[in-house]
């Protein structure tokens, strides 16, 4: 990484991390939040407000993460907050069913017309680990293929050479997981059929299933090749294995039916979370009726969840989801837009190389003037750049994912003043970015 010098310039935020780092490994929850890939401090935030966070030595920035996708409206949306309020003065957790998790699911069925059933589950990771379990119970075989760059949360058999460039046999990514637990997955280069169709000529009759994200968001924003998805339903359709889509990212932000909505290639089964809880812990999986059907307590395969379909969850989730109509996603749409130009136009004039790679409104920014179409390519980027741009938009106010490998975020609430303030930003983070060395 460049050495870069940026602002020493966040006390509270510091004081805060300095005491997380006592009691919690690394200081935070989730890795990507500690700044590792960009140094400094992370931000600690107190408050959100439409696109606005405010930290804890009470900066404010505009946010373009939105919580890793979720807050679409942006943040405390009065009618979600309101429906959140409702809910919690009913009592927060049951442990029965409910009718908010009925609405939920039905609103989801109603949205993506793949999806005859799902079950609600309160993480992305649980909605893809509990597929895969589906998946292996229902077609009885073990192997499974995911890609390189793809990422489908925590699930032991999913964090399997997750950076490899060839077909790679369960090498685990991570200590902890064991030979065991990978041996049954395997990688292989992203937008390329023909890898996927050897994997299956090689092993007939032993693969369950094909994951995949619906639209990669997790290597930087790499969208499928046209006829990628449709291929792989079509390879997955002649070796009786599932097609699952991971929409975890994509569901309900590219689109009202997310992914589905826009290349209309029909899985087996899908994956959901983030757009859908509203801020809250809720995820689903579901696909075809005759697939489901073999889960508990309709059939075999074991699944179940303390908190999965809470009240206050299925709530936030339901009135963010009602909010989210079509003019709702044009102006997504077309904020995510206006930015990808700013964006670019203040790297060209710096004569900085870069590509801008979008999936409707999510998109993100690539060091290189070459496209991305795989993990091997997004690795070629001069990721040495984004250090001092992300930190040069920090100290002006921008918040950016903290590492060059993310998908930025807008919401219906990112308005003029906010793409001001990230016009007015970019000119020097661009220049920061042509001054940097590898
Ligand atoms: N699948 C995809 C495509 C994701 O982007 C993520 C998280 O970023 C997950 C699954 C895991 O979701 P969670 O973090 O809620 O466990």
């Amino acid at each position: 990484m460049a050495c870069v010098s940026f602002p020493y310039d966040a006390p509270v935020s510091q004081t805060l991390f300095d005491r997380a780092s006592l009691v919690t490994p690394g200081g935070v929850n989730s890795p990507v939040r500690a700044f590792r890939a960009v140094g400094g401090t992370p931000r600690f935030m107190v408050s959100g407000t439409g696109p606005y966070l405010t930290d804890a030595d009470n900066r404010e920035y505009v946010d373009l993460v939105c919580s890793w996708g979720p807050m679409i409206l942006g943040h405390s949306h009065p009618e979600v907050i309101a429906a959140v309020q409702e809910a919690v003065a009913r009592g927060t957790s049951f442990g029965t069913p409910g009718e908010g998790e009925v609405a939920l699911a039905e609103e989801i069925v109603a949205r993506v017309e793949p999806v005859e059933q799902v079950r609600l589950v309160s993480s992305g990771t649980e909605a893809t680990m509990s597929a895969i379990r589906l998946a292996r119970g229902f077609t009885g075989r073990a192997k499974i293929v995911k890609f390189a760059g793809c990422y489908h949360g925590h699930v032991d058999a999913l964090l399997a050479a997750a950076g490899s460039g060839v077909a790679t046999f369960g090498l685990p990514d991570t200590p902890g997981v064991t030979g065991a637990q990978a041996g049954d997955t395997i990688v292989v280069p992203y937008n390329d059929l023909e890898a996927v169709r050897a994997v299956f000529a090689a092993q007939p009759g032993e693969i369950a299933c094909v994951i995949t994200e619906a639209s990669p968001g997790n290597m930087g924003v790499v969208p499928p090749l046209d006829g990628f998805n449709a291929g792989l339903k079509e390879i997955c359709a002649a070796g009786g294995a599932l097609y699952i889509s991971d929409e975890v990212m994509t569901g309900f932000r590219t689109s009202k039916a997310g992914w589905f909505g826009i290349d209309g290639v029909r899985p087996d089964l899908m994956t959901f979370g983030k757009v859908m809880g509203g801020g809250f812990p809720a995820a689903a999986f579901g696909g075809r009726a005759d697939v489901m059907a073999h889960l508990a307590p309709a059939g075999p395969v074991y699944q179940a969840g303390t908190l999965s379909g809470n009240p206050v969850a299925t709530a936030a989730g339901l009135a963010q989801l009602r909010l989210l109509d079509d003019a709702a996603y044009a102006k997504v749409d077309a904020v995510s837009a206006e930015i990808r130009g700013l964006v670019s136009e203040a790297l060209t004039k710096e004569g900085v190389a870069h590509t801008v790679q979008a999936a409707s409104n999510m998109f993100s920014v690539f060091f290189t003037d070459r496209p991305v179409r795989n993990y091997d390519d997004a690795k070629q980027q001069e990721a040495f750049r984004f250090t001092p741009f992300f930190h040069s938009m920090l100290a002006q106010g921008v918040y950016l994912p903290p590492s060059a490998f993310e998908s930025w975020f807008v919401s219906t609430a990112h308005d003029t003043r906010a793409v001001e303030r990230i016009a007015a930003a970019l000119p020097a983070a661009a220049r920061a970015a042509s001054e940097a060395t590898a």
